[in-house]
């Protein structure tokens, strides 16, 4: 039996640098050599592992290779050169950076709303993750199934599809996010049944009713979890005269935030700058008040669920009341989200497992079962 490197396996497509006489001699050789059916499994195998689902999400982007699982989870954060745009830093590095870079560098979510704001920056970040899962000099292009929210325009898809194919992918698919966070949180989406899938994140918040691998009624608003931090932020400097920056507004949403009152108060102690004096100033936050900060936001987010609720036919909306609403996205995770909503809509709540990375894992398995879920992707 003669020693191949893996990566010349993979791959039906030839190499580069292999024309594909050469590339199909050299198959032929191993089925020879192997059997046809070792190659073939030999095939698929480095075939699937280089099938890469992207969840690229406004504030976390997760990617899944297929056969392994999740192999990466990063904030969407990328800090770039001011004067020749070049990417200095990605993810976890370029998120130390927010709010602390020099005047040269600038650190940006290039995904601010759920859509590519900035392409360059978008396609270097694509670029990153496909370079970290494969490897600097791989020979094979992956093939990239990376989801989108389900009201972008077919503008924005075309730039993601794009964004993808320039950052080295051979093939791009794309995917409704809705129907891959519901794929993500277990829910038999091909059913002729009403399933409604709530998906919140940093930007973005859809919900969608799903039934037959199709959706059906579908709303977004590009309100979630940064407005619920703007909130808080905008809530101390009112009622404490207290400035404070983004990351820690975050961190009192997810330390001590809630959507309804506690029966234990928790506190927290906050630090910023005194809006009048300037000064360093150091309060005591209750959750009872981050409750009163949140609770605008939060209508306006079980707003769009009202909205898909009162669009939705009489049948699925029965479907619906028997089976509740599964939440993901990391939004859904605020204590006691899935309770107010619960009480709002009349209908019951739940928040998935792992809502983090229900999006990815949707991704992951369409990728995986592309015969399967052809109808709910596009393809470039
Ligand atoms: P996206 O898909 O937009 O990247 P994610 O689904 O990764 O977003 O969710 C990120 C959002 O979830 C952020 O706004 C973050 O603050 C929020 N988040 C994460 N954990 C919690 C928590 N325990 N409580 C409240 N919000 C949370
Ligand atoms: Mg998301």
């Amino acid at each position: 039996m003669i020693w191949a490197p893996p990566t010349l396996l993979c791959g039906s497509l030839a190499p580069r640098g292999l024309t594909a006489r050469l590339w199909g001699s050299i198959r032929t050789r191993l089925a020879e050599r192997l059997g046809g059916a070792a190659l073939a499994t030999v095939l698929r195998r480095f075939v699937l592992s280089k099938r890469i689902g992207i969840d690229l999400g406004t504030a976390n982007s997760l990617v899944w290779l297929a056969g392994k699982g999740i192999v990466l989870n990063e904030p969407t954060v990328v800090a770039v050169s001011v004067e020749d745009g070049r990417v200095i830093a990605v993810g976890n590095e370029a998120k130390t950076m927010l709010g602390r870079t020099p005047d040269n560098i600038e650190a940006l979510r290039p995904l601010r709303d759920g859509v590519i704001a900035d392409y360059q920056v978008t396609q270097a970040l694509l670029a990153h993750f496909i370079q970290k899962v494969c490897g600097r000099a791989f020979i094979f292009k992956p093939e990239v199934m990376v989801c989108v929210p389900a009201g972008v325009t077919q503008v924005e898809k075309r730039a993601v599809l794009d964004a993808t194919l320039a950052a080295g992918a051979r093939a791009a698919y794309l995917i409704n996010e809705p129907l891959a966070a519901a794929i993500g949180a277990k829910i038999p989406i091909a059913n002729p049944s009403g399933n409604m899938i709530f998906d919140s994140g940093g930007g973005t918040t859809e919900a969608a009713v799903i039934s037959l691998g199709g959706v059906v009624v579908h709303r977004s608003i590009r309100v979630a979890g940064n407005k619920l931090d703007e909130a808080i932020a905008a809530y101390l400097r009112k009622k404490h005269n207290l400035i404070i920056g983004e990351q820690t507004a975050e961190e009192i949403k997810i330390k001590i935030g809630s959507a309804t009152s506690l029966t234990r108060e928790e506190t927290m102690e906050v630090k910023g700058r005194d809006s009048i004096l300037g000064l360093p100033k150091m309060i005591q936050l209750t959750s009872a008040e981050t409750t009163e900060a949140l609770k605008g936001v939060l209508g306006q987010i079980i707003g769009i669920i009202k909205g898909v609720l009162e669009e939705t036919p009489p049948e699925l909306v029965s479907d619906i009341i028997d089976k509740g609403i599964i939440m993901s996205g990391g939004t859904s995770l605020l204590r006691n989200f899935d309770k107010l909503m619960t009480a709002e809509t009349g209908v019951p709540c739940h928040v998935a497992e792992d809502p983090l990375l229900c999006v990815v894992r949707g991704t992951g398995i369409a990728l995986e079962n592309i015969d399967l879920y052809k109808r709910s992707i596009s393809q470039k």
